[in-house]
């Protein structure tokens, strides 16, 4: 067989990421649990991560942490994304960026943490991460009233939490909870929940977007488990997420330039079909000027994913990962919405740009609002000028 690549006056062959051969043969319009089975057959779950030690993070008691690689991250939303299922991204950019590295991050040798590890990797089931709760808003995650009673006996879990993604078809729950009163990071847990277990109840969300994604809300009524489900030690659940919260924003800027793309390519090739007085649309300078900004925009955004995403995942640094959650929610937005009036009335077709647009709103509010990520911006703004003006 020739070599593509290398034949003289042959253009380049992209190399087409694992994921998508993996995604090559799932049906359009598969539920998650399918699209998350492919990747887990082919191995694409567990080659996602790279393991590193890490000692002071410690919440087993020594070993190994999973930190994905950042360009097989992008392949992956890349793949998923090009399904067109905005709601099917989502779950697996949660259970991949949150819901996995939390898990390996606490899972021991064995037990149920381990299995449900283990399990999801090789896509035989899938795990939600519920930290939202309902008795307080989101922002405001410190003010959670989902417990934890640790007893002799093991655990008991009362609470609820809301708007959680793949609650409805998720065989494990990983439930942030408090094991005492008070606000203070030390007083929250991480507990795994078999979502068929006796008091758990989820509904679905009653919404018409994102509807791939199986979100639900979630009630805790007196849950009994025994005490080895608790993931990580009791008090590190907080620390533990923030550890992680990176790896998701990372995740959410890498959906926000797969989402943008695939967006501005359907719509500049919309407007080369279209005609107006003789000439296609995307003829006129106008027009053409309002895209450009656009592709500036997303240009920059991908930019910023490759400068800061191996200073993310594999550092965890939060003041980066703040920079790349707020620009995916300042550039989503204005973006798709430029393009869902590029396209008109279609736009408001079934699936069209405008259902596009509103499903992206998650990219500004699932994971931390904005307005929220970009106080944490300003909090680092004397880094960021340092950086900027070395
Ligand atoms: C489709 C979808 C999927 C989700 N999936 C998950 C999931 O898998 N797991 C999970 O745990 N959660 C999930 N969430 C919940 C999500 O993380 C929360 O919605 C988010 O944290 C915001 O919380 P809230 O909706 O209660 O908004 P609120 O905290 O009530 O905020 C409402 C609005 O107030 C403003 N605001 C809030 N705080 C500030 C502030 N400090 N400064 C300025 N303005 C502010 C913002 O405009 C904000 O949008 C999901 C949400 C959606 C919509």
């Amino acid at each position: 067989m020739p070599d593509l690549l290398k034949a003289e006056g042959t253009p380049a062959v992209r190399h087409r990421p694992r994921a998508a051969t993996a995604l090559a043969a799932v049906p359009t319009g598969a539920p998650v649990s399918q699209v998350w089975a492919a990747l887990g057959t082919a191995g694409v779950l567990r080659d996602l991560y790279d393991l590193y030690d890490h000692d002071d993070h410690d919440d087993r008691g020594g070993g190994t942490a999973a930190a994905p690689d950042p360009a097989r991250l992008a392949d992956l939303i890349g793949a998923v994304d090009a399904r067109g299922d905005n709601g099917v991204t989502l779950s697996v950019l949660v259970q991949t960026a949150s819901a996995l590295p939390v898990l390996a991050a606490c899972a021991p040798e064995k037990g149920p943490v381990r299995q449900a590890l283990d399990a999801a990797l090789s896509g035989t089931s899938t795990v939600a991460l519920a930290a939202t709760d309902s008795a307080a808003a989101g922002s405001d995650l410190a003010g959670l009233g989902t417990e934890v009673a640790i007893g002799p006996d093991g655990l008991l879990v009362t609470g609820g939490k809301r708007w959680i993604t793949t609650a409805c078809g998720a065989d494990w729950l990983l439930v942030l909870a408090r094991h005492r009163p008070g606000r203070h990071f030390t007083s929250f847990t991480w507990v795994l929940v078999p979502a068929r277990a006796p008091g758990v109840r989820v509904r679905p969300a009653d919404t018409d977007l994102l509807t791939g994604s199986a979100t639900g809300h979630v009630e805790l009524d007196g849950v009994r488990l025994p005490a080895d489900h608790i993931v990580g030690r009791p008090g590190r659940g907080m620390a533990v997420f923030a550890q992680h919260m990176g790896t998701e924003r990372l995740a959410g800027a890498l959906w926000a330039v797969a989402l943008t793309s695939r967006v501005l390519a359907d719509t500049k090739e919309r407007l080369t079909r279209r005609h107006f007085d003789g000439r296609p649309l995307w003829q006129h300078d106008a027009v053409r000027q309002r895209y450009a900004a656009c592709l500036v925009q997303v240009r920059q955004l991908r930019a910023l994913c490759e400068s800061l995403g191996e200073r993310v995942a594999r550092r965890q640094d939060l003041a980066a990962a703040a920079l790349l959650k707020s620009a995916a929610g300042l550039v989503a937005d204005p973006v798709l919405a430029a393009c869902a009036q590029l396209q008109g009335a279609d736009g408001f077709g079934r699936g069209g740009a405008q259902r596009i647009r509103g499903e992206a709103g998650v990219l500004g509010i699932g994971g931390g609002v904005t307005e929220l990520v970009l106080a944490a911006v300003a909090d680092n703004a004397d880094t960021v000028l340092t950086e900027l003006r070395s």
